[in-house]
Protein backbone atom coordinates (compact mmCIF):
# COMPACT_ATOMS: atom_id res chain seq x y z
CA UNK A 1 0.00 0.00 0.00
CA UNK A 2 1.60 3.28 -1.12
CA UNK A 3 1.09 6.49 0.79
CA UNK A 4 1.40 10.28 0.25
CA UNK A 5 3.66 11.57 2.91
CA UNK A 6 4.18 14.96 3.94
CA UNK A 7 7.26 16.29 3.90
CA UNK A 8 7.74 17.53 8.01
CA UNK A 9 11.14 18.90 7.65
CA UNK A 10 14.67 19.10 5.34
CA UNK A 11 17.67 19.28 7.51
CA UNK A 12 21.63 19.05 5.87
CA UNK A 13 23.53 16.25 7.57
CA UNK A 14 26.86 16.47 5.59
CA UNK A 15 27.03 18.21 1.89
CA UNK A 16 25.61 15.54 -0.18
CA UNK A 17 23.20 13.87 2.23
CA UNK A 18 19.97 15.24 3.91
CA UNK A 19 17.47 14.55 6.32
CA UNK A 20 13.95 14.27 5.73
CA UNK A 21 11.08 13.96 8.28
CA UNK A 22 7.85 12.73 6.24
CA UNK A 23 4.74 12.34 7.80
CA UNK A 24 1.21 10.07 7.12
CA UNK A 25 -1.61 12.06 9.47
CA UNK A 26 -3.63 9.55 11.22
CA UNK A 27 -1.55 6.47 9.91
CA UNK A 28 1.32 4.05 12.47
CA UNK A 29 3.84 3.03 10.89
CA UNK A 30 4.66 -0.54 11.72
CA UNK A 31 7.60 -2.38 10.31
CA UNK A 32 10.66 -4.02 11.89
CA UNK A 33 13.70 -1.77 12.22
CA UNK A 34 16.31 -1.96 9.04
CA UNK A 35 13.18 -2.17 6.60
CA UNK A 36 12.97 -0.04 3.82
CA UNK A 37 10.40 1.86 1.90
CA UNK A 38 10.15 3.36 -1.04
CA UNK A 39 10.37 6.97 -3.23
CA UNK A 40 7.93 7.00 -5.98
CA UNK A 41 7.54 9.18 -8.73
CA UNK A 42 6.79 9.54 -12.48
CA UNK A 43 9.82 10.88 -14.47
CA UNK A 44 9.79 10.89 -18.54
CA UNK A 45 6.95 8.79 -18.71
CA UNK A 46 8.42 5.76 -16.22
CA UNK A 47 7.44 5.35 -12.92
CA UNK A 48 10.52 5.57 -10.30
CA UNK A 49 10.87 3.62 -7.61
CA UNK A 50 14.09 3.87 -5.36
CA UNK A 51 14.45 2.06 -1.63
CA UNK A 52 15.30 4.32 1.40
CA UNK A 53 15.50 3.23 4.96
CA UNK A 54 13.88 5.43 7.61
CA UNK A 55 16.36 5.54 10.70
CA UNK A 56 13.80 5.86 13.42
CA UNK A 57 11.85 3.68 15.45
CA UNK A 58 8.51 2.20 14.43
CA UNK A 59 4.82 3.41 16.11
CA UNK A 60 4.88 6.68 15.02
CA UNK A 61 3.20 8.28 12.04
CA UNK A 62 6.38 9.93 10.83
CA UNK A 63 9.73 8.27 9.17
CA UNK A 64 12.77 9.79 9.05
CA UNK A 65 14.74 9.50 6.18
CA UNK A 66 18.59 10.08 4.73
CA UNK A 67 18.82 10.36 1.36
CA UNK A 68 22.33 11.23 -0.25
CA UNK A 69 22.54 13.01 -3.14
CA UNK A 70 24.16 11.96 -6.49
CA UNK A 71 24.00 14.37 -9.32
CA UNK A 72 22.97 11.93 -12.15
CA UNK A 73 20.92 10.30 -9.68
CA UNK A 74 16.76 10.22 -10.65
CA UNK A 75 15.52 9.69 -6.98
CA UNK A 76 18.00 11.40 -4.79
CA UNK A 77 17.82 14.58 -6.95
CA UNK A 78 14.75 14.86 -6.51
CA UNK A 79 13.82 14.18 -3.17
CA UNK A 80 17.19 17.10 -2.58
CA UNK A 81 14.44 19.53 -4.08
CA UNK A 82 11.85 18.83 -1.58
CA UNK A 83 11.21 21.53 0.69
CA UNK A 84 8.61 21.30 3.98
CA UNK A 85 4.76 21.26 2.74
CA UNK A 86 5.98 19.67 -0.20
CA UNK A 87 4.14 15.77 -1.05
CA UNK A 88 6.33 12.62 -1.64
CA UNK A 89 4.65 9.17 -2.55
CA UNK A 90 6.36 5.94 -0.16
CA UNK A 91 5.79 2.94 -0.42
CA UNK A 92 5.29 -0.07 2.04
CA UNK A 93 8.39 -1.14 4.13
CA UNK A 94 9.76 -4.31 3.46
CA UNK A 95 13.18 -6.42 3.87
CA UNK A 96 15.19 -8.66 5.50
CA UNK A 97 17.84 -6.89 7.10
CA UNK A 98 16.19 -6.94 10.89
CA UNK A 99 18.01 -7.28 14.88
CA UNK A 100 17.96 -11.36 14.24
CA UNK A 101 18.64 -11.72 18.68
CA UNK A 102 18.47 -8.98 21.11
CA UNK A 103 20.38 -11.04 23.32
CA UNK A 104 23.61 -11.15 21.91
CA UNK A 105 26.42 -8.73 21.37
CA UNK A 106 26.10 -6.93 18.16
CA UNK A 107 28.54 -5.44 16.03
CA UNK A 108 27.09 -3.05 13.26
CA UNK A 109 29.80 -2.54 10.64
CA UNK A 110 29.06 0.31 7.93
CA UNK A 111 29.84 2.30 5.55
CA UNK A 112 28.15 5.72 3.75
CA UNK A 113 24.29 5.92 3.66
CA UNK A 114 24.47 1.90 4.72
CA UNK A 115 24.26 3.42 8.34
CA UNK A 116 20.42 3.89 7.79
CA UNK A 117 19.29 0.30 8.54
CA UNK A 118 22.24 0.03 11.08
CA UNK A 119 21.33 3.22 12.96
CA UNK A 120 17.16 1.69 13.11
CA UNK A 121 18.30 -1.82 14.13
CA UNK A 122 20.85 -0.28 16.65
CA UNK A 123 17.79 1.90 17.99
CA UNK A 124 16.04 -1.12 18.75
CA UNK A 125 18.96 -3.15 20.46
CA UNK A 126 19.62 0.07 22.58
CA UNK A 127 16.03 -0.29 23.86
CA UNK A 128 15.48 -4.64 23.86
CA UNK A 129 18.85 -6.09 23.72
CA UNK A 130 20.51 -7.44 26.91
CA UNK A 131 24.21 -7.25 25.44
CA UNK A 132 27.22 -5.17 23.98
CA UNK A 133 26.95 -3.49 20.71
CA UNK A 134 29.63 -1.92 18.77
CA UNK A 135 29.25 0.24 15.80
CA UNK A 136 31.98 0.70 13.57
CA UNK A 137 31.17 3.24 10.47
CA UNK A 138 33.39 4.18 7.98
CA UNK A 139 33.94 7.29 5.47
CA UNK A 140 36.10 8.97 3.37
CA UNK A 141 36.39 12.34 5.06
CA UNK A 142 35.16 13.51 8.70
CA UNK A 143 32.80 16.38 6.71
CA UNK A 144 31.26 13.04 5.22
CA UNK A 145 30.57 11.28 8.23
CA UNK A 146 26.87 11.06 8.31
CA UNK A 147 24.75 11.04 12.05
CA UNK A 148 27.86 11.78 13.98
CA UNK A 149 26.44 13.45 16.41
CA UNK A 150 23.62 10.97 16.62
CA UNK A 151 26.02 8.17 16.87
CA UNK A 152 28.21 9.99 19.64
CA UNK A 153 24.78 11.17 22.16
CA UNK A 154 23.94 7.43 22.05
CA UNK A 155 27.01 6.30 22.86
CA UNK A 156 27.03 8.66 25.89
CA UNK A 157 23.98 7.57 26.83
CA UNK A 158 24.06 4.01 27.09
CA UNK A 159 27.31 1.86 28.22
CA UNK A 160 26.79 -0.64 26.63
CA UNK A 161 27.45 1.07 23.21
CA UNK A 162 31.14 2.08 21.35
CA UNK A 163 31.00 3.73 18.97
CA UNK A 164 34.10 3.80 16.74
CA UNK A 165 35.07 5.84 13.36
CA UNK A 166 37.44 4.94 10.73
CA UNK A 167 38.27 7.43 7.84
CA UNK A 168 39.82 6.37 4.04
CA UNK A 169 40.84 9.95 3.42
CA UNK A 170 41.42 11.67 6.46
CA UNK A 171 43.06 15.19 7.09
CA UNK A 172 45.59 15.87 8.88
CA UNK A 173 43.57 16.60 11.79
CA UNK A 174 42.29 13.51 12.31
CA UNK A 175 43.56 11.66 14.94
CA UNK A 176 41.03 8.53 15.11
CA UNK A 177 41.57 5.25 13.27
CA UNK A 178 42.57 5.48 8.98
CA UNK A 179 41.52 3.25 6.71
CA UNK A 180 38.74 0.32 5.68
CA UNK A 181 36.01 -1.05 8.49
CA UNK A 182 37.32 -4.42 7.54
CA UNK A 183 40.66 -3.65 8.27
CA UNK A 184 40.52 -2.80 12.04
CA UNK A 185 38.29 -5.65 13.22
CA UNK A 186 41.13 -8.03 14.31
CA UNK A 187 42.06 -5.00 16.93
CA UNK A 188 38.61 -3.45 17.77
CA UNK A 189 37.22 -7.00 18.46
CA UNK A 190 38.91 -9.67 21.03
CA UNK A 191 36.46 -12.49 19.55
CA UNK A 192 34.05 -12.35 16.79
CA UNK A 193 32.61 -15.94 16.91
CA UNK A 194 30.21 -15.21 19.34
CA UNK A 195 29.00 -11.37 18.16
CA UNK A 196 25.77 -11.10 15.28
CA UNK A 197 27.64 -9.05 13.19
CA UNK A 198 25.81 -6.80 10.81
CA UNK A 199 27.12 -5.36 7.94
CA UNK A 200 25.59 -2.67 5.59
CA UNK A 201 27.46 -0.21 2.76
CA UNK A 202 28.46 -0.34 -0.84
CA UNK A 203 28.78 -3.45 -1.99
CA UNK A 204 32.32 -4.52 -2.03
CA UNK A 205 32.91 -3.18 1.50
CA UNK A 206 29.80 -5.29 2.19
CA UNK A 207 31.33 -8.16 0.53
CA UNK A 208 35.15 -7.71 1.88
CA UNK A 209 33.84 -7.21 5.24
CA UNK A 210 31.39 -10.68 5.15
CA UNK A 211 34.61 -12.00 3.88
CA UNK A 212 36.89 -11.31 6.77
CA UNK A 213 34.76 -11.79 9.32
CA UNK A 214 35.00 -15.55 8.10
CA UNK A 215 38.23 -15.38 8.48
CA UNK A 216 38.03 -14.23 11.83
CA UNK A 217 35.79 -16.96 12.65
CA UNK A 218 32.36 -15.80 12.90
CA UNK A 219 29.89 -18.20 11.55
CA UNK A 220 27.79 -17.67 8.94
CA UNK A 221 24.38 -17.27 10.17
CA UNK A 222 25.74 -14.76 12.70
CA UNK A 223 26.71 -12.64 9.43
CA UNK A 224 23.94 -10.45 8.48
CA UNK A 225 23.32 -8.63 5.26
CA UNK A 226 20.78 -7.35 2.82
CA UNK A 227 22.22 -9.82 0.54
CA UNK A 228 22.27 -8.80 -2.64
CA UNK A 229 25.54 -6.75 -2.67
CA UNK A 230 27.48 -10.59 -3.71
CA UNK A 231 25.55 -10.50 -6.66
CA UNK A 232 26.77 -6.46 -8.02
CA UNK A 233 30.52 -7.37 -7.22
CA UNK A 234 30.48 -10.09 -9.23
CA UNK A 235 32.20 -12.80 -6.46
CA UNK A 236 35.14 -10.40 -6.16
C1 LIG B 1 17.57 -1.83 0.39
C2 LIG B 1 18.16 -0.48 0.01
C3 LIG B 1 18.06 0.57 0.92
C4 LIG B 1 18.58 1.83 0.59
N1 LIG B 1 18.52 2.85 1.52
C5 LIG B 1 19.08 4.06 1.21
C6 LIG B 1 19.05 5.13 2.16
O1 LIG B 1 18.53 5.00 3.29
N2 LIG B 1 19.63 6.30 1.79
C7 LIG B 1 20.21 6.51 0.54
O2 LIG B 1 20.71 7.60 0.26
N3 LIG B 1 20.23 5.49 -0.36
C8 LIG B 1 19.67 4.30 -0.08
N4 LIG B 1 19.67 3.30 -1.02
C9 LIG B 1 20.12 3.62 -2.39
C10 LIG B 1 18.93 4.25 -3.15
O3 LIG B 1 17.88 3.34 -3.25
C11 LIG B 1 19.29 4.68 -4.60
O4 LIG B 1 19.89 3.61 -5.27
C12 LIG B 1 20.22 5.90 -4.62
O5 LIG B 1 19.61 7.01 -3.93
C13 LIG B 1 20.48 6.33 -6.06
O6 LIG B 1 19.25 6.48 -6.71
P1 LIG B 1 19.05 7.61 -7.82
O7 LIG B 1 17.70 7.39 -8.46
O8 LIG B 1 19.34 8.96 -7.26
O9 LIG B 1 20.21 7.28 -8.85
P2 LIG B 1 20.04 6.46 -10.24
O10 LIG B 1 19.29 7.32 -11.20
O11 LIG B 1 19.53 5.10 -9.96
O12 LIG B 1 21.55 6.32 -10.64
C14 LIG B 1 22.20 7.34 -11.33
C15 LIG B 1 23.66 7.41 -10.95
O13 LIG B 1 23.81 7.64 -9.55
C16 LIG B 1 25.03 7.10 -9.12
N5 LIG B 1 24.80 6.14 -8.06
C17 LIG B 1 23.64 5.59 -7.71
N6 LIG B 1 23.81 4.80 -6.65
C18 LIG B 1 25.11 4.83 -6.34
C19 LIG B 1 25.90 4.23 -5.34
N7 LIG B 1 25.36 3.41 -4.41
N8 LIG B 1 27.22 4.52 -5.29
C20 LIG B 1 27.76 5.35 -6.19
N9 LIG B 1 27.06 5.95 -7.16
C21 LIG B 1 25.76 5.69 -7.23
C22 LIG B 1 25.65 6.47 -10.30
O14 LIG B 1 26.52 7.43 -10.88
C23 LIG B 1 24.50 6.20 -11.19
O15 LIG B 1 24.91 6.08 -12.50
C24 LIG B 1 19.19 2.03 -0.69
C25 LIG B 1 19.27 0.97 -1.59
C26 LIG B 1 18.78 -0.28 -1.24
C27 LIG B 1 18.91 -1.41 -2.25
Amino acid sequence: MTHTAEVVDVYQLTPTVKGFRLRVPGHEFNFEPGQHTTIRFGSGGEEVVRPYTPTNLPGSDELALTIKRYDDGLASSYMHTKRPGDVVEIGPLSGDLTLADPDRDVAFLGTGTGITPLLSILRQYLREGTGHAHVVFGEKTESSIIHRGTLNELAADHGNLDVTFTLSDPNWEWTGRVGYVQNHLDDLFDDLSTRDCYVCGVPPMVVQTKARLAELGTPGERIHSEGWEDGVVGGS
